[in-house]
């Protein structure tokens, strides 16, 4: 088996930029993920100018039939595929129409909001990872990563002295994360006998256009435990939720 082969959704801007760029640099094969072909092909460029072998392949998470034929194009250019980093997310705020900013409040949110959100940060999840489980399973090593957040997390959330009790309120985004974390528990649970890590990684709060650029990490930060646990050794855990100040609670 030749190199090691990535795929990151998302991976035009932000956080799954910054982890395509610190696999490439760990010497993978990685494929940047994008829903907009031209700025996929632009992340790509500029990740092999920093010396990467990196390529882009277009994927709207949300749309199956583009799923499978990134899964098609990748078996028949490598055969297998050994990492899988879902990244791909919205927070649904100001991202689905301009009056829906801010307003995640669940008395009042707008159902198209939610519907939205669910579609891309967990559905689309599900979506990819079939597609592409042919492949991982072909991998001796394979590796799956769900990006999901703090905000995911029931037992944070929901401790009314803790600090994340002040988040805003977040009837979509949140509940989407929890949601990826419970898939995060059945795909480890199914994929522990064939060998394949499942785990969910919060990467903190990271500048970023998601946040309008108010988080106070960087992108390389973010990026450096989700890359944590997509190399992960044969013998590290699967169905778990980690941060860079180590395991979170569900
Ligand atoms: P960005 O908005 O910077 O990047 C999000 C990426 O996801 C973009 O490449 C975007 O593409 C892509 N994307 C959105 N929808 C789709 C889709 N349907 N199909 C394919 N790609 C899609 O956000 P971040 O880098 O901040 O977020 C990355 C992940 O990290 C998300 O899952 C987010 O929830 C999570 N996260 C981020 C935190 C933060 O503080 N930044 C905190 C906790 C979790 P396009 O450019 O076309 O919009």
């Amino acid at each position: 088996m030749g190199k090691q082969v990535a795929l990151v959704t998302g991976a035009n801007k932000g956080i799954g930029r910054g982890v395509a760029e610190q696999l490439a640099a760990l010497g993978m094969t990685v494929l940047v993920g994008a829903r907009d072909p031209r700025r996929g092909e632009e992340a790509a460029a500029a990740l092999r100018a920093l010396g990467g072998d990196v390529h882009a392949v277009t994927l709207d998470v949300t749309d199956q039939a583009a799923a499978r034929e990134v899964a098609r194009h990748v078996g028949e250019r490598f055969g297998y595929l050994d990492v899988l980093v879902n990244n791909a997310g919205i927070t649904g705020s100001g991202q689905v129409s301009p009056a829906d900013a801010h307003d995640q409040v669940p008395s009042a949110v707008d159902l198209d909001v939610v519907r939205r959100v669910f579609e891309t940060n967990v559905f689309g999840v599900i979506a990819v990872t079939n597609a592409v489980l042919p492949l991982l399973r072909r991998s001796p090593a394979g590796r799956i990563v769900n990006v999901s957040s703090h905000a995911g997390s029931l037992t944070l959330i929901g401790d009314p002295d803790g600090p994340f009790a002040g988040l805003l309120p977040s009837a979509a985004y949140s509940p989407a994360k929890t949601a990826l974390n419970a898939l995060t528990v059945q795909y480890a649970n199914e994929l522990r006998p064939d060998g394949i890590l499942v785990n969910a990684v919060a990467p903190g709060y990271v500048d970023t256009d998601s946040n309008n650029h108010t988080g106070f990490l960087t992108v390389a930060q973010g990026a450096a435990v989700v890359v944590r646990v997509a190399t992960f050794g044969a013998d590290g855990p699967t169905g778990g939720f980690f941060a860079a100040e180590g395991p979170l609670p569900w």
